[in-house]
């Protein structure tokens, strides 16, 4: 039975988290407001402000709700979360501040399943607490949506593994105290059990940041942005470092990606959410050539093609959050390629006609819409490209139809008419009844 309504318990922990950040975190965006800041361990000021927020969320147990009571979170499972994360999503800050801020969700979930007890007291519990943060080191400058054409490797020497090369967009590498990271250890291996995941401490020797690279969001400075271009010289790690057995990096990065775009879908209907707010009380407000904008149909047909999508996608995300919860692992897997292509579309659309609305000023640093609108690319690349994902919808999708019997389609009419006739032969043929039939 579909039933969209809230229990009125959890109902309330909305009300109040969507009034905690409207009053209480929206203003971090704007005293902090750099791509890296929330990451910045060492920004003593800002952590000031945060901790007694973090305090706030976990007194009403809105603490990392994305995990289960064994981990400290409220277990909510993802439809909460969905609704939770709408509210998340109007703040740049507000992950962070309710524990739930990426790459660190999907990192603490790879270790939470495949870390030793030593690993989870070392990196899990501070990364829960809010007091580190990590970094997914995945992607090479050689060959980024593909990770067959991944060349950084691991070899075992002795009692450890040898980490040897490039990675490309390490998210907050330079904030991080341990990296997760991909390499093969197999070359000769089939493509999908070529590489291993593994652990690495942020101190370890012969680890190089070649350069932060910053996205045109972040800051325009070649070295200022938090996407780390590293290099891993010859970096030894023990044995017990590995994520997982050989082989089975690509089984540990699916753990973690697949909640973590449905997780940014969520958000990113709390953005388009509040961008849709901002054009609604812009074209209730501006006059031109004698009415409002809100008269003109070219804004009218803006505001009800975005609304349109935004309910559609909302509806999408959620229905993705149910099959997660209610169906085995695996099930949402179409769902959450959907969410994916349809969360940066959305994103850039609704921003787009907010921005335009708004004129000159909707270009500027005066409106939070320019830097939305500039970061609306990343979603269409960070954890992969819409192509791939398209890919993925369109050959899971195929799996459920055969091709046709015959010469013709299926629907091909000549041959059905035919045997509709003769399905209804008695009736149509009955010259006692008037009326005709497509001879
Ligand atoms: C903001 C941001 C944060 C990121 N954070 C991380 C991180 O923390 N860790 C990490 O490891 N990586 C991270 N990434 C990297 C991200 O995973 C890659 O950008 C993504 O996988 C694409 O790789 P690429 O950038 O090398 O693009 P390429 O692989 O060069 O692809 C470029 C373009 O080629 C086309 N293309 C590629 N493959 C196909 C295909 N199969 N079919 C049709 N067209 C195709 C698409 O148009 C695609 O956009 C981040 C990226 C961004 C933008």
């Amino acid at each position: 039975m579909l039933d969209f309504s809230l229990e009125p318990e959890f109902q309330s922990k909305l009300d109040w988290a969507a009034a905690f950040v409207r009053e209480e975190v929206e203003p971090l965006d704007l005293l902090f407001p750099h791509g890296g800041d929330p990451y910045d361990t060492r920004n003593e000021k800002a952590r000031a402000v945060l901790k007694p927020l973090q305090e706030k969320v976990r007194a009403q147990g809105l603490w990392a709700c994305h995990l289960g009571p064994e981990l400290g979170g409220a277990g909510y499972g993802q439809v909460k979360l969905a609704y939770l994360n709408e509210i998340l999503g109007r703040s740049y800050w507000a992950p962070t501040v309710f524990g739930t801020a990426a790459p660190d969700t999907g990192n603490a979930e790879i270790l939470a399943m495949f870390g030793t007890e030593e690993q989870k007291d070392r990196y899990l519990q501070p990364l829960l607490d809010g007091d580190i943060v990590s970094t997914f080191s995945m992607t090479e400058p050689q060959g980024g949506a593909d990770p067959k054409e991944f060349v950084c490797r691991a070899w075992r020497e002795g009692d450890e593994w040898v980490i040897d090369g490039e990675k490309w967009f390490s998210s907050n590498a330079r904030y991080a105290s341990f990296l997760i990271v991909m390499a093969v250890t197999d070359p000769e291996a089939p493509p999908h059990r070529r590489m291993s995941m593994f652990v690495v401490p942020a101190e370890t020797p012969g680890i190089e940041i070649k350069r932060n690279v910053g996205t045109m969001d972040e800051r325009d400075s070649l070295d200022e942005g938090i996407h780390g271009y590293l290099r891993y010289h010859q970096v030894r790690v023990p044995l017990d470092a590995m994520l997982g057995g050989p082989g089975e990096g690509f089984t540990v990065a699916q753990a973690r990606l697949g909640g973590g775009r449905v997780h940014h879908a969520m958000r990113t209907v709390g953005k388009c959410t509040r961008a849709f707010d901002m054009m609604c009380e812009r074209a209730l407000s501006r006059r031109t050539q004698g009415t409002l904008l809100a008269d003109k149909q070219a804004v009218q047909q803006f505001i009800a093609d975005s609304w349109i999508e935004l309910q559609q996608f909302r509806l999408l995300v959620l229905n993705t959050a149910w099959i997660i919860d209610t169906q085995p692992h695996g099930a949402a897997r179409t769902q959450i390629a959907m969410c994916k292509v349809a969360t940066a579309r959305v994103l850039h659309d609704i921003i787009q006609r907010a921005l335009h609305l708004h004129g000159s000023l909707g270009t500027t640093g005066e409106l939070p819409l320019a830097r939305w609108w500039m970061a609306a690319p990343n979603l269409a690349l960070a954890d992969g490209p819409t192509e791939v994902h398209r890919t993925t919808i369109a050959k899971q999708v195929l799996k459920n139809y055969s091709p046709a019997s015959g010469l013709f389609p299926s629907e091909h009419i000549p041959p059905k008419l035919e045997a509709a006739r003769k399905r209804y032969a008695h009736i149509i043929n009955d010259d006692s009844l008037s009326g005709g039939v497509n001879a």
